[in-house]
């Protein structure tokens, strides 16, 4: 459990040598915009090490005892004084060679927060728009994985039918429907926090190690009682409509009137990735006719 353990050589069962005995993980921080497109935070290495002068993601060994996040964390404040709280993690990347891996924690930013070089090890750090990535002379091991990983630089919301996912569960939630919500809300903050192992079918992209998406409650009739019982995540992300969650958060919104109409204009309207949890077929079809992935509750709850 020593700091810095994770510093040494080893050899890959593919033959190469890499730095750091546990492993090694980067922060890939990214700014989303409303077009879609988005802007990245990458490090230029210095002039000596391992290959120097190439851009990537600020990174390093990680320690026996630290996860991903942690290590990809530190290593970003100590070589960019990038601060944690200004990013949200949205998914984890793993690069594997077979005894020796390299973890990208994709992370979303609210803003081009300001950063600096701060360790001998790097000799620039700046945003970069994701169209000029490719431009740029990158380390051999990122510049394999850009292409997976420019395709997760879009928030990913799981917008939840509340009454039809409490519906598809024999718990009692017709005796206290708000009691029931306030339950699903505690048991989604878990699963938000821990991450998803994968996604439905229904959702094409890249394989990451593990998703965490925003998560949207949408509470309809009895159990909208259950929105003054929830904590209120943080502010919304400025230039993006009401009602978007942060990587990692859930957010309960309720509707004043259809709660299947409120949930389409969600699955019409959030930017980025939404997948709709409801069985409901015609709400399924209007949402996916705006361009959202739909999953059955059978889905969800199986991961609570
Ligand atoms: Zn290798």
């Amino acid at each position: 459990m020593a700091n810095r353990d994770g510093d040494g050589w080893v050899r890959c069962a593919q033959g190469h040598r890499h730095w750091g005995r546990f492993g090694a993980a980067g922060l890939l921080a990214y700014v989303p915009e409303a077009s879609g497109d988005a802007t990245v935070l990458l490090q230029r290495r210095s002039l000596w090490g391992n290959h120097p002068g190439t851009w990537g993601p600020p990174g390093g060994a990680m320690d026996s005892h630290e996860s991903a996040v942690h290590a990809a964390l530190r290593e970003a404040a100590e070589e960019c004084d990038i601060p944690a709280a200004e990013v949200s993690v949205s998914g984890i990347l793993r690069d594997d060679h077979g005894g020796w891996s390299y973890q990208t924690v994709i992370a979303a930013a609210r803003w081009p927060f300001p950063v600096r070089s701060a360790s001998e090890e790097t000799s620039e750090v700046g945003w970069i728009r994701a169209d000029d990535v490719g431009r740029l002379d990158l380390h051999p091991g990122f510049a394999e994985q850009w292409p997976s990983l420019r395709a997760w630089l879009a928030p990913l919301t799981v917008i939840v039918d509340v009454a039809n996912v409490m519906g598809s569960r024999a718990d009692g939630w017709w005796r206290d429907r708000a009691g029931a919500a306030v339950r699903l809300h505690g048991e989604l903050a878990v699963l938000a926090a821990v991450g998803l192992p994968g996604l439905p079918a229904s959702i094409a992209g890249p394989v990451l190690e593990r998703w965490f998406p925003g998560y949207v409650m949408v509470l309809e009739g009895a159990a909208r009682a259950a929105a003054g019982r929830l904590p209120r995540p943080p502010d919304d992300l400025p230039g993006l409509p009401d009602g978007l969650p942060d990587a990692g958060q859930v957010r309960a919104i309720t509707a004043a009137g259809s709660g299947d109409d409120l949930i389409a204009d969600l699955a019409a309207g959030l930017p980025g990735r939404r997948l709709v949890v409801t069985a409901d077929r015609e709400l399924r079809g209007r949402c996916e006719a705006a361009g959202a992935a739909v999953t059955g509750p059978r889905w969800l709850l199986g991961l609570l």
